[in-house]
């Protein structure tokens, strides 16, 4: 047990490479201040990466390890959360078999995300059954350590509804073995890329949370401001400038408010607040880069953190399985010899 509550949160990402602030500031952060509140399990999903990138499948451990030395060094912390990758568990398959047998086609037909991937990613072919079937995979992750939370924004309560009713399902067949996962309600705000875009790598529009100084100063410089204010002398407006939304997550309030005033006033050109915000943002990322670049210093650390990790995980899927086998009576040791048919 880590966290002081023993109630379990759970939460996975896609292993997808490096973190963003997007990601940083809508889940990792919640992630790291989680750990003191309870039981957390956080999982890279390599399995999930391979459901859309399964044809060129060469970067996905890469972008495992790229993704979980990111979250330790923005402050998740294997002595107090369990950090694991999804493959290394191999009781996730096992269960995601186990509840497509009962979960039914519609429910996974009608996900709403399910058509919106297929239409937004062209290149790739997802008419696959591992596609279709990402929220039963995504199930069995969550109810496998029986987690009673995961930790979402509140537009994202809704993705968790298939699992609740998936779970809801395995329970009405052969009892009370899951609880029902609950969204936990957390602050995600809305990060928007240079461009204004929401932040994301497919865009090119991210910063990441590790990323070098000099490509953080460039990046400053081509960010998006308010569009209205054309010349140096026009007054500015925070309030609608993409720039100013980092402000807000990394400037602190006293300095945040006198840039508006002087915004506002145009005593403040843009190119000296871009100046400005690149300073504030290599500051706030200095110390993660720092942990990543000690964490990478030794590629063995990390992956000995994800071995013992999953190691940790796999104790309590395979306690899981143990129970779900026997409720779906494939528990072959607790049969009684004279359950086998004679032969006639
Ligand atoms: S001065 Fe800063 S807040 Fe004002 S419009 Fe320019 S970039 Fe935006």
């Amino acid at each position: 047990m880590t966290g002081s509550n023993s109630k379990i949160v759970l939460s996975g990402m896609r292993s997808t490479g490096r973190i963003h602030l997007g990601n940083y500031f809508g889940a990792i952060k919640n992630w790291v201040e989680l750990q003191d509140r309870y039981d957390c399990l956080y999982f890279a999903a390599d399995w999930h990466a391979l459901t859309t990138d399964y044809a060129d499948p060469s970067a996905v451990a890469a972008n495992t390890l790229d993704a979980v030395a990111d979250w330790i060094a923005a402050g998740l912390d294997p002595e107090r959360s369990v950090i694991f990758v999804q493959s290394m568990v191999p009781e996730h398959a096992e269960l995601h078999l186990l509840l497509s047998m009962l979960t039914p086609l519609g429910w996974l037909e009608r996900v709403p995300t399910y058509k919106d991937q297929i239409r937004e990613i062209e290149n790739k072919d997802l008419a696959t059954y591992g596609f279709l079937g990402y929220p039963v995979l995504q199930t069995s992750d969550i109810i496998m350590y029986r987690a009673h939370y995961v930790p979402v924004g509140e537009d994202q309560v809704a993705h968790l509804e298939i699992t609740r009713e998936i779970a809801r399902r395995f329970n009405s067949f052969y009892g009370d073995v899951f609880p029902e996962p609950q969204p936990l309600l957390t602050p995600t705000p809305k990060v928007p890329g240079i461009d204004g875009r929401k932040m994301s790598k497919s865009y090119g529009n991210a910063i990441g949370l590790t990323e070098d100084p000099d490509t953080i100063r460039r990046k400053c410089m081509e960010m998006f401001t308010d569009p209205q204010r054309v010349r140096r002398s026009d007054p500015g407006r925070p309030e609608v400038c993409n720039l100013f939304r980092f402000h807000e997550l990394l400037t602190p309030e006293a300095e945040r408010e006198d840039i508006a005033i002087r915004c506002r006033a145009a005593e403040i050109g843009c190119v000296d607040d871009k100046k400005i915000l690149a300073e504030t943002m290599i500051e706030y990322l200095a110390p993660f880069r720092r942990r990543r670049e000690e964490l990478l210093a030794d590629r063995d650390t990390l992956l000995d953190v994800l071995r013992a990790g999953s190691e940790k995980a796999r104790e309590r899927a395979i306690a899981t399985m143990e129970r779900v086998r026997a409720v779906v009576g494939l528990d072959y040791d607790a049969l009684p010899v004279e359950a086998v048919t004679e032969p006639t």
